[in-house]
């Protein structure tokens, strides 16, 4: 039994959700007590997981309540000032007027968007339809291709593969470990 639920005591109740830790989008039922995440319980009726999860999406939800998380908007002109918390009013109108003048000082390809591993597809979506539709120009990637970069050139080189998945559900086997990779992926 997971620690928290022997610390806080039983879930009052669950929310079907999507891992934020990495592309596969495996679902979960993130067991809750108020607002406080207690278990995350891999979902049988997720379409990318089917029940099963790494131990990341299964045991590593502490960050969504750790005390260093940022819950809050900041600014600052330099690296070398303190952070200032201000509304996000505040915080939306400063980024824009900064970016809008890097854009007026260094042209229109001198801006770009990079998400994170650990954003959800939909908030990739929204990054690369602000840098598109409002910066004008197509300089927006994932650091999750940038990470699996070597990922993919190894098992090209050595499987001639590019991912770990071959083919549709039911039809992919991992040569070196014998397994269905479409079902079991790296999850199982
Ligand atoms: S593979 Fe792991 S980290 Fe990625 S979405 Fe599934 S549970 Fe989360």
């Amino acid at each position: 039994m997971e620690k928290t639920v022997i610390e806080e005591g039983l879930p009052d109740h669950s929310v079907v959700t999507t891992c934020a830790y990495c592309g596969v989008g495996c679902s979960f039922k993130a067991e809750m007590k108020g607002g406080q995440v207690l278990r995350m319980v891999p979902y049988k009726g997720g379409e990318a997981n089917h029940g099963h999860s790494c131990v990341k999406g299964r045991f590593a939800f502490g960050y969504a309540t750790h005390e260093d998380r940022i819950r809050e908007p900041m600014i600052r002109d330099s690296i070398n000032d303190p952070w200032k918390v201000v509304s996000w009013d505040e915080a939306l109108a400063f980024s824009a007027k900064k970016l809008k003048g890097i854009q007026a000082q260094y042209g229109r390809e001198s801006i770009g968007g990079i998400t994170s591993s650990r954003c959800t597809n939909e908030e990739t979506y929204l990054v690369q339809k602000l840098v598109r539709a409002a910066f004008g120009n197509n300089n927006t990637d994932t650091c999750a291709r940038v990470c699996h970069s070597p990922t993919g050139y190894g098992l090209k080189t050595n499987l001639a593969l590019a991912t770990g998945n071959i083919g549709k559900e039911g039809g992919g086997v991992n040569p070196l470990r014998g397994q269905n990779n479409v079902q079991g992926e790296d999850i199982a």
